[in-house]
């Protein structure tokens, strides 16, 4: 759209937030007459609300239901329901709905700079690493770059901000791509699929199906997960550019169009001139930080991404070696008495935390917070024999309780009731007490954190602040 299409366009912007006031007042800026609608009305969204009727921006509070008069479009928080009054409203008047990414993606270019391609990550787990390793990837090819989206750094931001990028490396929830009906990207992952936000999508059906909308209208490579048929189904059912290829990515031995993994080197058997014959090393498992078997998968799908970009092989192995995980992501926070203490509290669902689990023997596992509807046979079942012991906390501890009394009766369990902010350096000392030389105590709950902490960082750093009390005490 051009800047004139905006003049006088009435838009309503549903959602005061991270995404709705930056999206309010880019509309107004452009000549749009803006109403945001939001459910609360407390002092904080009042004193945002005052700011934005500053700058002529029409705002109601404690109604976020009510589809305001002559609205010609919707601008939606992505984390709003699907089956909020506001939306049936809009499809009974056919106002169309977009999300944030949604606005961003329509705006690229507007002001006549050419757009830079969006190389485009979702999964169910390891968006954010993906995406980070890919813009460290793009960055050592030497292209102006920045890993953007659902990872903090606002797509508008980056769409209409002065810099101008060569390519962004762009991270994307179910909730975004959900209400993203547009987006084309020049090439785009699905890293794995399992059950999650299945109260927002209504289903898991719904909820794959969103995820599979990053692959509509691919120019040049829908990279699927080949140990996870449902990705690769995904790529199948997607209506693709001519010419676009369906490229797999593998932690055994690749086949032609894919990346994979031959005597510790990742390898490249999707852009090679000969793919029949020819594989070209890109790295070593040793260059991916840290080397875990996830991780690893992690790092093929941004190696993907980039080669379908163009990059070189020196580039991604470059790039791989420069990139540090962020905070809480399997990080090794100290050895005490030849114990690694690994903090991974992003694991906030059973899916990741059998990941990070997969990844050491023997195990102290630190685990439990909110459910969020999960069960835990799969989980507990596949780890059994790499437990060493298990100490639980948080609310809902009792059912990977029960799933740990069914699938690995003999481990012993340590079941903290507290849930005070001393219990982590209680669950520490006890998993000190279990564990023996060469052991690792993973904290990787399965579960989120709120019940007992503001979020997940918060969780790590008190575990991390626990583990670091105990290696004063035993120094
Ligand atoms: P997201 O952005 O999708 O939440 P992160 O990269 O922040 O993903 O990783 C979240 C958690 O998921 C990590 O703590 C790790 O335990 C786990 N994880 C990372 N990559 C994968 C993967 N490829 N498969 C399964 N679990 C993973």
């Amino acid at each position: 759209m051009s800047n004139q299409d905006w003049q006088g366009k009435h838009v309503t912007v549903a959602g005061l937030g991270v995404s709705g006031i930056p999206a309010a007042r880019v509309l107004n800026g452009l000549g749009a007459v803006v109403t945001v609608v939001n459910d609360g009305d407390d002092e904080r969204s009042r004193a945002q609300a005052a700011e934005l009727e500053a700058q002529g921006i029409t705002v109601r509070l404690g109604d976020g239901a009510t589809l305001p008069e002559s609205t010609e479009l919707i601008v939606t928080t992505p984390g709003w329901k699907p089956d909020k009054p506001l939306f049936a409203a809009a499809a009974e008047a056919g106002v169309p709905v977009w999300g944030d990414v949604e606005l961003a993606w329509r705006l690229r270019g507007h002001d006549g700079r050419e757009p830079a391609p969006w190389l485009a990550v979702t999964g169910t787990n390891g968006k954010t690493t993906t995406v980070r390793m890919l813009a460290s990837i793009l960055e050592a090819a030497g292209l102006r770059t920045a890993a953007v989206g659902n990872i903090g750094v606002s797509l508008l931001d980056a769409v209409l901000g002065d810099e101008t990028y060569d390519v962004l490396a762009v991270e994307l929830s179910s909730y975004q791509l959900h209400w993203a009906p547009s987006l084309r990207a020049h090439s785009a992952v699905v890293l794995n699929l399992a059950p999650d936000h299945l109260d927002w999508h209504g289903s898991m059906e719904a909820y794959v199906a969103d995820k599979g909308r990053i692959y509509e209208g691919n120019r040049i490579a829908c990279v699927y997960n080949a140990a996870d048929k449902a990705t690769e189904d995904l790529v199948r059912q997607a209506d693709v550019e001519e010419d676009c290829r369906a490229i797999g990515f593998t932690l055994g031995t690749p086949g032609p169009s894919q990346l994979g993994v031959v005597d510790g080197i990742l390898v490249d058997r999707a852009f090679v001139t000969n793919r029949q014959k020819q594989a070209q090393e890109l790295a070593e498992v040793g260059d991916v930080n840290p080397p875990a078997p996830h991780n690893i998968a992690n790092a093929l799908a941004a190696a993907a991404l980039a080669r379908a970009f163009g990059v070189e092989p020196r580039a991604v192995r470059d790039g791989l070696r420069a990139f540090r995980p962020d905070a809480h992501r399997i990080e090794h926070v100290a050895d005490v008495a030849e114990v690694a203490y690994i903090d991974d509290s992003k694991a906030t669902n059973t899916h990741a935390a059998e990941a990070s689990l997969a990844a050491y023997d023997p195990i102290v596992w630190i685990a439990g917070g909110l459910a969020k509807g999960a069960t835990f046979d799969e989980l507990v079942s596949g780890a059994a024999k790499r437990l060493r012991g298990v100490v639980l906390m948080g609310r809902d501890r009792a059912l990977i309780r029960e799933a740990l009394t069914r699938h690995a009766p003999e481990v012993p369990v340590v079941d903290l009731e507290r849930t005070d902010t001393g219990a982590m350096s209680e669950a520490v000392r006890e998993a000190a007490r279990l564990a023996r030389p060469g052991d690792t105590v993973l904290m990787a709950p399965a579960c989120a954190s709120m019940d007992m902490f503001a979020n997940y960082n918060k969780r790590g750093e008190a575990f991390a602040d626990a583990v670091r009390a105990l290696a004063d005490e035993s120094a």
